[in-house]
């Protein structure tokens, strides 16, 4: 089992940063504190430069094979992911689910998010309509049994038939997430009274608002019960619709994502492809959303950790956790990336 102190750095817990230190012992973190570090710890020792050490980045909506996926983003903090297959035919999809993706290199994958199975094919934007399914209990409890209980979000456009249904039946096996919506205010009110807590990269691919038709967004907004994802490139989102959010929605209900597409093999149009990293999704929370710099990190480590119900391990920098760990400097570039207690990259 390997030790390594991670020392002189800025360290970002849930309610504050402090100077001090971390020690890993094999996967978890086993003590942390103030100050430079009892001289007794013994290991490899990572020498953080006066930079901030975070909680590792958890990116519940990016797109590609899990292999690539894995050792390119850890390079820019994220430590592990969801990962999301969007619209395509069922075989491919039982293909991914089966994998067997525990020993790869890099960010852990948690699991799967299906962003396109069962969605309103006239708002599959950037998806391939084509491949979008009525939604069937029976398909999806086969394809979380093929998964063997890794897929954790599965969205749905509340307006198509048998969209509540499905959520009624499946919402304690998995997270229903509205998107690629054109629902009523009303319907979508329903669906998340029916259960659907989660909604998939808000704006995107949403009926807009409207004052009299206040639609998906309206219900989303209105309703803290719900978790609402947004790519914060200012590409796919402006930096006003963040700063509306963030006065709408409890701080520990916004997810950020990359929905990134670059290890996809999927063609889009330009204008809808991301190539966010989550480094720069917190970054820009932080420049142009104005939160304090422990806040927006929580947006990318403890909220989607709770979203997806694994903060007991994941999440936060806490003796007892998952050591995943990132350091990053004063503009947010990645300069070292731990996985479960290995260093995975390191300037
Ligand atoms: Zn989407």
């Amino acid at each position: 089992m390997s030790n390594i102190l991670i020392k002189n750095g800025k360290v970002v817990t849930l309610d504050r940063i402090f100077r001090g230190w971390l020690f890993v012992r094999g996967k978890k973190i086993v003590r942390m504190g103030a100050g430079e570090g009892p001289k007794s710890l013994k290991g490899d020792t990572i020498d953080a430069k006066g930079r901030f050490i975070s909680p590792g980045f958890i990116d519940l909506h990016i797109h590609g094979a899990p292999e690539e996926i894995s050792r390119r983003f850890a390079k820019s903090g994220t430590t592990s992911f969801l990962a999301s297959i969007e619209a395509m035919e069922l075989g491919k999809v039982k293909k991914i689910l089966s994998g067997d993706y525990s020993r790869l290199d890099g960010a852990k994958v948690l699991g799967f998010h299906l962003e396109g199975q069962y969605i309103n094919p006239r708002m599959s934007k950037a998806q391939d309509g084509r491949f979008a399914r009525r939604p069937d209990i029976a398909e999806l409890k086969r394809l979380i049994e093929i998964s063997k209980g890794r897929v954790k979000i599965v969205a749905v456009s509340p307006e198509i038939k048998g969209a509540l249904e499905l959520i009624k039946t499946l919402k304690d096996k998995v997270l229903f997430s509205l998107g690629h919506t054109s629902a009523l205010f009303e319907e979508a009110e329903i669906a998340i009274n029916s259960g659907a807590r989660y909604a998939g990269h808000i704006f995107n691919a949403f009926e807009p608002f409207h004052h009299r038709n206040p639609g998906p967004i309206g219900a989303i907004l209105t309703d803290d019960r719900v978790y609402a994802e947004i790519i914060l490139d200012l590409i796919h989102t402006h930096a006003a619709a963040f700063e509306l959010l963030l006065k709408c929605k409890p701080l520990d209900k916004i997810i950020l994502v990359t929905d990134n597409t670059q290890e996809s093999k999927f063609k889009r149009k330009k204008a809808l492809k991301s190539s966010l990293t989550m480094e720069r999704a917190v970054a820009h929370a932080h420049v142009f959303g104005g939160l304090k710099i422990e806040d927006a990190v929580k947006l990318a480590t403890i909220n989607p950790a709770r979203a997806i119900g694994i903060d007991r391990k994941k999440g936060s920098l806490k003796v007892g956790k998952d050591a995943d760990i990132v350091i990053f400097d004063s503009k947010f570039r990645t300069k070292a990336t731990i996985v479960e207690g290995k260093i995975v990259c390191a300037e």
